[in-house]
């Protein structure tokens, strides 16, 4: 898989592949950005691209051409990294997700937490980054998440985040990067990775055969995440619509039912979150309709009674209010608001609003 499959992050790319054709990479990046983006995926193409018999077989030579080395996903080493069995691509994860994978097993016979713990990361590095490197051009460890560290493990990471073994990177990969300590921070060089714009989100996952309805509620809600959006499928994406099919048939006049209805849909901020993002949509196709008439496309179709009769009843200002409103409670749900809360906020303004 080359650089080019890594969609919409062309700028952090762009200084990782220059110092890696200039052989300079830096012993230690944390990739920090949004989940799904492909932070994880850059750090394997670094380590392949590193180690690639047929892209790295000169790399002085392809950085005097100016080629920028991209591995082939097809010799021994990139297949090795691939598949997470290269002796000098040591990638450390949760516990239990290692554990569940036959690649660790927690001391004492205690269950495995969630948590990166202080003995596995000693057991990278006293032992595995202690042994001489094996038969890569050059070493990786790979921390992924590196927020999973508890703040011992952290501690255990810092002198050789401070004085690395030859030849080696240490990739820290998070999306809560505020929750590594600043010693560490300041000991890696950052590497952000930005939310995917949703034209490519959309050009991905048509290009891997979702139907084109689904493309859409997917992107609408994925956050410009590729991850989250290929993580939707069918039937989250229906639970969602009849979600907001339900928030519509509310009846205005009865508050007791509005305070229902966020409690049931509130039990999920992520899920809250999607419903408001899908309420966003449907209030621009509503905005459509009263802009272009019946015939305007619509993003959910399958609401097209309640958008028809929406863009009868509702001023355009009245529309633009309601969409400001829903707007708000996606960007509180995204800062750790209380679901049921912002969806209640959400109906309360669209329902008794006016007098605000
Ligand atoms: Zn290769």
């Amino acid at each position: 898989m080359p650089f080019s499959e890594l969609i919409g992050q062309e700028r952090a790319l762009g200084a990782l592949r220059s110092a890696l054709a200039r052989g300079a990479l830096h012993h230690a990046y944390l990739f920090a950005g949004p989940e799904g983006v492909g932070k994880a995926t850059a750090a394997r193409l670094l380590a392949q691209a590193s180690n690639c018999d047929r892209a790295g077989a000169s790399p002085d030579v392809a950085a005097a051409a100016g080629a920028l080395p991209d591995p082939c996903g097809e010799c021994g080493p990139c297949r090795k990294i691939a598949r997470g069995v290269h002796p000098d691509v040591m990638v450390l994860a949760e516990e239990r997700v290692m554990a569940r994978a036959g690649r660790w097993e927690p001391r004492g016979g205690r269950a495995p937490s969630k948590d990166i713990v202080v003995d596995q990361v000693r057991d990278l590095v006293d032992h595995r980054l202690a042994l001489r490197r094996g038969e890569g051009r050059r070493r990786f460890a790979i921390v992924d998440p590196a927020d999973a560290m508890n703040p011992q493990a952290q501690n255990a990471l810092l002198k050789t985040l401070e004085e690395p073994p030859d030849d080696t990177t240490l990739v820290l990969v998070s999306a809560r990067p505020d929750l590594l300590l600043p010693t560490i921070r300041s000991r890696c060089a950052r590497v952000a990775f930005g939310p995917l714009p949703d034209a490519a989100v959309a050009e991905r996952l048509a290009a891997e055969g979702r139907a084109p309805e689904e493309v859409r509620l997917a992107v609408a809600l994925a956050d410009g995440s590729l991850g989250r959006a290929r993580a939707l499928d069918a039937r989250a994406l229906l639970a969602r619509e009849e979600a907001v099919a339900a928030a519509l048939a509310l009846d205005p006049d009865d508050a007791g039912s509005w305070i229902a209805f966020a409690r049931e849909q509130g039990q999920d901020r992520e899920a809250a979150r999607e419903t408001c993002e899908l309420l966003c949509l449907w209030l621009r196709d509503v905005l459509a309709v009263q802009a272009a008439g019946e015939g305007a496309p619509l993003a959910l179709a399958d609401l097209a009674s309640f958008t028809q009769s929406a863009a009868t009843a509702l001023s355009p200002a009245e529309v633009v209010r309601r969409l400001e409103l829903a707007r708000a409670a996606v960007g509180a749900l995204r800062q750790n608001a209380g679901a049921a809360l912002a969806l209640e906020r959400v109906l309360i303004g669209w329902f008794h609003g006016d007098g605000q």
